[in-house]
């Protein structure tokens, strides 16, 4: 299946333009919508979900106008929003099971079965019968994607998860979106790189509504090989510094600072070229916007 979204713009009441004619096609796989806060990520996650209006576009998943068959969209869809709320003395399982009545399964042994495999998959079958409130912030996420995946969804949406996890716990949620996306099309909204860079076959950066660029991360990276340089410039006057390099981020590093630029040919003065991260692509593209 693809999704399809062709110029899609909304402004809220205040005045604030947060989706300024976005048009991406995402297909199957993990696709990752990385930027900033305040990009328009959430705007535009809650715009595919329908749970808001947009001024303008049109979204389809394959010939489903997804804006005008919301009912039917629903169908395919699993959501796991940024605030993902539920009573603290539910019991997993309980809760899991519930939702699932929700989403139309309403044959008590074919739920039994549903739960069971879902909560296998996401791994918590072992604390299903703790309360969610005992949970820590990584079982609450694959709770999060746990009732996201129930009635077979061949869109999931999740809205920054991995906010607020150890590395660890990341880890593992990865892994789990990773498996996941094997299937259908799982739409991760991040502003933190290494989720994506770790994970999706595609992306997007976003900034101020507009979509920057659409691309596959490792070709990306590619494109920048040759051109990241970087220097120790502790001690350096950054005015100056700044005037004559693309400082594209710098860092701490041991004591010392550490800056990275980018550079088509050889600054020499004491850089050394490195290999490019999917960092430096995302702040070489968000500062150099029109
Ligand atoms: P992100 O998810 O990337 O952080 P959002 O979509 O939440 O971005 O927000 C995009 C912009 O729209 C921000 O400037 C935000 O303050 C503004 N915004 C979001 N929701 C509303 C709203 N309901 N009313 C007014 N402004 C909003």
């Amino acid at each position: 299946m693809n999704l399809t979204i062709n110029n899609l713009s909304k402004t809220y009441s205040n005045g604030v333009q947060a989706l300024n004619n976005v048009s991406l096609t995402i297909p199957n796989g993990l696709f990752g919508l990385l930027g900033p806060n305040g990009a328009g990520k959430s705007t535009l996650m809650r715009t595919i979900a329908t749970l808001q209006e947009s001024d303008n576009g049109e979204i389809w998943m394959d010939d489903l106008n997804v804006l005008e068959q919301k009912q039917e969209l629903k169908q395919l869809l699993g959501y796991l929003p940024q605030e993902f709320g539920f009573y603290s003395k539910d019991r997993a399982i309980n809760l899991l099971d519930q939702l699932s009545m929700l989403k139309g399964i309403s044959d008590k042994s074919e739920r039994k079965q549903v739960v069971e495999y879902i909560l296998k998959k996401v791994n918590l079958w072992d604390a299903r019968k703790q309360k969610l409130g005992t949970f820590s912030g990584g079982m609450k996420q694959r709770f999060g994607i746990a009732q996201a995946l129930l009635g077979n969804p061949k869109l999931i949406i999740v809205d920054e998860p991995t906010a607020g996890l150890d590395p660890y716990e990341r880890r593992r949620f990865h892994n789990l979106l990773a498996e996941i996306g094997k299937e259908v099309i799982v739409i991760l909204s991040t502003h933190i790189v290494d989720d994506v860079s770790n994970l999706c076959t595609n992306m997007a950066i976003i900034d101020k509504g507009k979509i920057l660029i659409q691309t596959d991360p490792g070709e990306i990276i590619k494109e920048f090989e040759g051109k990241i340089w970087e220097k120790d410039i502790t001690g350096v006057n950054m005015d100056s510094f700044e005037k004559e390099y693309k400082i594209i981020s710098t860092r701490l590093f041991a004591g010392k600072n550490i800056a990275r630029i980018y550079d088509e040919k050889n600054p020499h003065d004491d850089f050394k070229l490195v290999d490019p991260i999917l960092e430096d692509v995302y702040f070489f593209t968000l500062s150099n916007q029109s």
